[in-house]
């Protein structure tokens, strides 16, 4: 068993991340800037967005939180996108999500300006992906390649099974492996929760991608001898041992599942840090103005 080092690998294209933003920020005169948008007071959500803020100032660039109450309107909420959108000082802008019941995410995604989106979630940066055209690609699955491509993991021909379809891991992942790219040329299957079978399907997998939120829900005896693992559940529990007071769990069960396979993801230090590096990326991409012209 290998480990895919979510620590050492987002460490080393920090560093890279980091020397480009000072480059970009002497030839435009200002730093990168995100802006993150949160509403109400969500512990994990309140957490991610932290890390998101600490990990802009790591690497040289300018962060804005604007955390609202959860009583928000949807109507300001898209009134203070517009604003944002229109702001040429600021080159990202995410919503964290989820977002209260009574504010409709799809609505949010859409106002974002696309060439704004570093989280890769409006129809026209999804769309492009599909097609293999520069754009910005969901933070998660993004990170998920570069971590591939940093351990130059051959994926090609390979069958991969996803196990969630969210918009944001299993549907994206599940595209960007198929795509005629490298990472990426798998058959893949993405399942849910209304497939049948499901321990079958995963048991012929080369490359499994558990995105459920389901503590140990991958267990060894789904596993294929030689199987490349990449766990993105991030599942909190209540813990007096640690300092922060919770424990974190993915969806697969590490220890038994481990020793079965080729390479695997720790929960934590695999793809939760590899997603702030995706986001970051995107982040610098939309700053340099690579795939859209402001
Ligand atoms: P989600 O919570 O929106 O949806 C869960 C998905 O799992 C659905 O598509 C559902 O069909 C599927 N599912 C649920 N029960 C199932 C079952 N019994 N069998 C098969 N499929 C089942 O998905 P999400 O937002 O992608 O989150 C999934 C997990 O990944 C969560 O633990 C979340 O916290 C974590 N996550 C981690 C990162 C990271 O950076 N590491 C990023 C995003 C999400």
């Amino acid at each position: 068993m290998n480990l895919l080092d979510g620590k050492h690998v987002s460490a080393k294209i920090k560093e890279d991340i980091k020397q480009e933003a000072a480059e970009l920020t002497t030839k435009l005169g200002r730093k990168p800037h995100l802006v993150a948008i949160l509403v109400g007071h969500d512990g994990g959500s309140e957490t991610y967005v932290a890390s998101k803020m600490r990990n802009c100032e790591q690497v040289g660039f300018e962060s804005t939180n604007l955390h609202y109450e959860a009583d928000i309107t949807e109507e300001a909420l898209l009134s203070k996108i517009t604003e944002i959108n229109q702001d040429p000082s600021v080159d990202g802008l995410i919503v964290q999500l989820p977002l209260p019941k009574h504010i409709d995410p799809e609505k949010v995604t859409e106002a974002i300006d696309y060439r704004k989106d570093v989280d890769g979630f409006h129809p026209i940066n999804l769309g492009r992906m599909q097609r293999n055209l520069p754009c910005f690609i969901p933070a998660t699955p993004y990170g998920i390649l570069l971590m591939l491509e940093h351990y130059q993991i051959d994926t090609s021909g390979k069958k991969a099974v996803i196990i969630g379809r969210s918009n944001i891991v299993g549907s994206p992942m599940s595209i960007l492996l198929a795509r005629n790219a490298n990472p990426g040329n798998c058959t893949v299957t993405l399942t849910h929760s209304r497939t049948t079978n499901l321990a079958q399907e995963v048991q012929d997998a080369d490359i499994i991608v558990a995105a459920i939120g389901k503590k140990n829900f991958v267990t060894a005896d789904m596993v294929k001898e030689g199987a490349i693992v990449i766990d993105v559940g991030i599942n909190r529990e209540v813990s007096d041992l640690t300092k922060s007071g919770y424990k974190l769990f993915g969806d697969v069960d590490f220890e038994a599942v481990a020793p079965k396979s080729s390479w695997i993801t720790p929960v934590p230090g695999g793809v939760g840090l590899m997603t702030i590096v995706g986001l970051l990326k995107n982040t610098l991409e939309a700053a340099k103005g690579t795939f859209y012209t402001k």
